[in-house]
């Protein structure tokens, strides 16, 4: 029996496809504006997209997440800006989970 089932779009009602193993997202935790924020996390993720109506949506965290102040994380967060990076933050206006 198969316990994984691909994301679905509501909108479209089809199956979602992943675009992009590997991707970095920053994690601002609940800043209105991503530099207020800290420390930030930094995780890797997969990036799937819908080929209906192109929304794409971020699935698939690892387990493991590096934060800011440790070892090499500057580093590592500039290299993952070269290569494109999912800015993310918790806030939102008069909500928070
Ligand atoms: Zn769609």
């Amino acid at each position: 029996m198969c316990t994984y089932h691909e994301p679905v779009c509501v909108e479209c009602g089809i199956s979602m496809r992943c675009q992009k193993n590997g991707v970095r997202v920053v994690d601002h935790g609940y800043a209105d504006e991503p530099s207020l924020d800290g420390p930030l996390t930094m995780w890797g993720a997969d990036k799937w997209i819908c080929h209906g109506c192109s929304k794409e949506i971020i699935i698939g965290f690892s387990k493991g997440y590096q934060t800011e102040g440790e070892k090499d994380f500057a580093k590592n967060l500039a290299f993952a800006e070269m290569e494109g990076i999912v800015h993310h933050t918790k806030y939102v206006k008069d909500l928070r989970f």
